[in-house]
């Protein structure tokens, strides 16, 4: 029986190069959509100016973090740019058990180790419209230095080769075309006969609807 079976929350995977516009498009997302859950990454990753521990990630040292993913804390951990990030493995349990859907904003290799674990979880990646867009937004938002940016540029290439591993892919060239795209495929997620009968028990049992979930 899959893990669907259990629970009616959905687990989203939005993966993106850097500067392709994810974080915005998911925040605007978690505007509309305040029941979704974004799960906060451990990260050893110094913070960006404006950046909170416990709002946009967990920053923790690297022993700290070595140690977390020695005793199994991380659902998935990879190393990005020289930094380790992880999801918590109790964080989403929980949430997931309660139903909620939860959303992570990860990287390629993590969003593999997850789909292995969680084969129903929805991967969605984000292109840009062009490498020169890209380049654009990385300078534009001045966050990092430059040859972090550089490093950034370089790997997008890297990054993009794995969308074929996503069922869905939304360029983000027109921000609120592709919002309302992202906002689509969260809708027709939530209506899968998995989610509907588990969400919707007491209706599916009075119409006589029985599961078939493989
Ligand atoms: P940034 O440093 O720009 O916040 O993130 C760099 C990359 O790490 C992005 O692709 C981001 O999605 C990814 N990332 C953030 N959190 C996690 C995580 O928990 N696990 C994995 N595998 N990647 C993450």
């Amino acid at each position: 029986m899959s893990e669907q079976a259990h629970s009616s929350g959905s687990l989203f995977l939005v993966v993106a190069p850097s500067g392709a516009g994810k974080s915005s498009l998911v925040n605007a997302l978690l505007q509309q959509e305040p029941s979704i859950k974004l799960s906060i990454s451990y990260t050893t990753r110094p913070p960006r100016p404006g950046e909170q521990h416990g709002r946009e990630y967990f920053f923790t040292s690297p022993d700290d973090f070595l140690a977390r993913r020695q005793s199994n804390e991380f659902l998935e951990s990879a190393e990005v740019f020289g930094n380790y990030y992880g999801t918590s493995r109790i964080q989403i349990a929980d949430q997931m058990a309660a139903g909620t859907d939860v959303l992570l904003e990860i990287d390629w290799q993590g969003a593999q180790q997850v789909k292995k674990q969680f084969p129903h979880a929805v991967g969605i990646f984000i292109l840009p419209p062009s490498i020169a867009a890209l380049e654009e937004r990385l300078k534009k938002r001045g966050q990092d230095e430059d040859h972090v940016i550089t490093r950034r540029i370089l790997a997008a290439g890297g990054e993009i080769a794995h969308a074929s591993e996503f069922e869905y892919v939304i360029i983000n060239q027109e921000f609120t075309v592709a919002l309302a795209e992202l906002s689509a495929i969260v809708k027709a997620t939530r209506c899968r006969f998995a989610q509907q009968s588990t969400r919707n028990a007491s209706l599916f049992a009075q119409l006589g609807i029985h599961a078939n979930l493989s």
